[in-house]
């Protein structure tokens, strides 16, 4: 008998963490933490300190109270009492949070299944932001790629590349008792890598397979244009061409399609893109794994941002030791504001102090990121401050963005192709709608189990 159980990922964008029972066999799908986490508990500084391990999470229920799962350490404040784990693996589909975050909560002989893009990025992050960004000590740690097949206990599992707004994300196909079972991961077909997601459905089709967990985001989405990378790349392409002073952009550091976007259309225009010094050293990193990223060393179309330190001039020792490898390729706020137009700078909103010392004139700013910052009213404070920044410095604020997930059309052609026999929807809020597209659609329910 094959089973799920879906601690996150069930009627939520997000925190996939699902359980595939199978004759003794027991794996993980994803081991994310959902992005509501902590939000009816915790604010601001009123935060659990890592010293409490679990039992801030057990008291208010955020967590279930799964016994052999856990690591030791954890477990110590708490009423549940440690055992030797029972999971004989934790598979990661991608880098992203909402798929990996609550890595270091379990025990770590319990073997885990990775990609090496995603290692290598989750690796790149830990060293850049350690507080934020920390999966936890691994004995058994495992790095996959594309058409490999992995043997645990009677399962077979095969991980297959697909596209998504980070690199080195996954699909898997799970071969069960019961037949093959499809983990979408999450994963788009609108960008510049989309011949890996046409692989996993035509290998996930080939297979015919009796059930699909499937990623919805933008299932309640409608029928919106869908816009593809390459018209994003125009529009910046055709925003920075329009613009009479400096060009801002804005974009997730890890999405490195967007960065080629703005790199292409920042060169056809004659400008040099500057980025700062953490997104330097995860382009530098990613290019092991990535080969056609630019090479920012020797690539004179990148220039790297260092900001103003304790002494004042610029020197080696007011920068941490990552950064230091850049220095040759050095831009400061000064050379930016004497020639604002032959630049295109990545701002985030946590660096826009530096306008104060650039001083931007004519600026523009593109944001092209997730249009959730832009919508949610949990973001309300942090928009208005932007909006105030852009007045104050007279920036005209533009949008160019694409999601990193499969439109609604491009769902319904991935379920009919695959054609599974069971089709269960996850990172989703509207999992109801996948009716219109299947015959039969099984909705999961968070902490139940469902037979399949
Ligand atoms: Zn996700
Ligand atoms: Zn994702």
């Amino acid at each position: 008998m094959v089973s799920l159980t879906f601690y996150g990922g069930a009627n939520e964008i997000g925190g996939n963490k699902i359980l595939l029972e199978d004759k003794g066999a027991r794996i993980y799908l994803d081991f994310g933490q959902s992005f509501s986490f902590g939000e009816d508990y915790f604010y601001d500084w009123l935060q659990p300190r890592s010293a409490h391990g679990l039992e801030v999470y057990f008291e208010f229920g955020m967590l279930p109270k799964v016994p052999r799962l856990y690591n030791k350490a954890m477990l110590e404040k708490t009423d549940l009492e440690y055992e030797k784990p029972d999971i004989d693996a934790v598979f990661i589909s991608h880098s992203h949070s909402d798929h990996v975050n609550h890595l270091p909560f379990i025990d770590e002989s319990i073997p885990v299944y990775m990609g090496h893009g995603t290692h290598k990025l989750l690796e790149t992050y830990h060293t850049l932001y350690p507080q934020f960004s920390d999966i936890g000590e691994h004995a058994n740690l495992n790095l996959f790629k594309s058409g490999d097949i992995i043997q645990v206990k009677h399962l077979v599992i095969e991980p297959i590349h697909v596209e998504h707004s980070v690199p080195g994300a996954y699909g898997f196909i799970v071969h069960t008792s019961k037949g093959p079972l499809i983990y979408t991961g999450d994963l788009r077909m609108h960008g510049p890598q989309c011949e890996m997601t046409k692989e996993f459905v035509e290998k996930s089709a080939a297979c015919k397979p009796y059930a699909m967990l499937v990623e919805g985001t933008r299932m309640g989405y409608g029928q919106h244009h869908n816009f593809t990378e390459a018209e994003v790349e125009k529009e910046v392409e055709q925003k920075i061409k329009a613009s009479n002073g400096l060009v801002f952009g804005y974009f997730a550091m890890s999405n490195v399609d967007r960065f080629m976007s703005f790199y292409r259309a920042t060169v056809k225009n004659g400008r040099k893109l500057v980025i700062d010094t953490r997104h330097a050293y995860i382009i530098d990193k990613l290019r092991e794994k990535i080969p056609a990223l630019p090479d920012v060393m020797a690539d004179w179309n990148i220039l790297v941002y260092y900001r103003q330190a304790k002494s004042g001039t610029y020197k080696e020792t007011d920068y941490y030791n990552y950064e230091r490898k850049f220095m040759p390729k050095m831009i400061t706020h000064k050379e930016i504001a004497k020639s604002q137009k032959e630049f295109v700078m990545h701002m985030s909103f946590n660096k826009l102090m530096e306008l104060v010392y650039i001083q931007p004139k004519n600026a523009d700013y593109i944001y092209s990121s997730s249009e959730h910052f832009l919508e949610g009213e949990e973001n309300e404070e942090e928009k208005r401050v932007l909006d105030n920044w852009m007045r104050h410095f007279g920036v005209a604020f533009h949008k160019a963005h694409c999601s990193g997930h499969a439109s609604r059309q491009d769902l319904e052609d991935m379920v009919k192709k695959i054609n599974p026999k069971v089709l269960i929807p996850i990172h989703t809020q509207n999992a109801g709608d996948f009716k219109g597209m299947h015959s039969n659609v099984w909705i999961p329910e968070k902490e139940k189990r469902m037979e399949i």
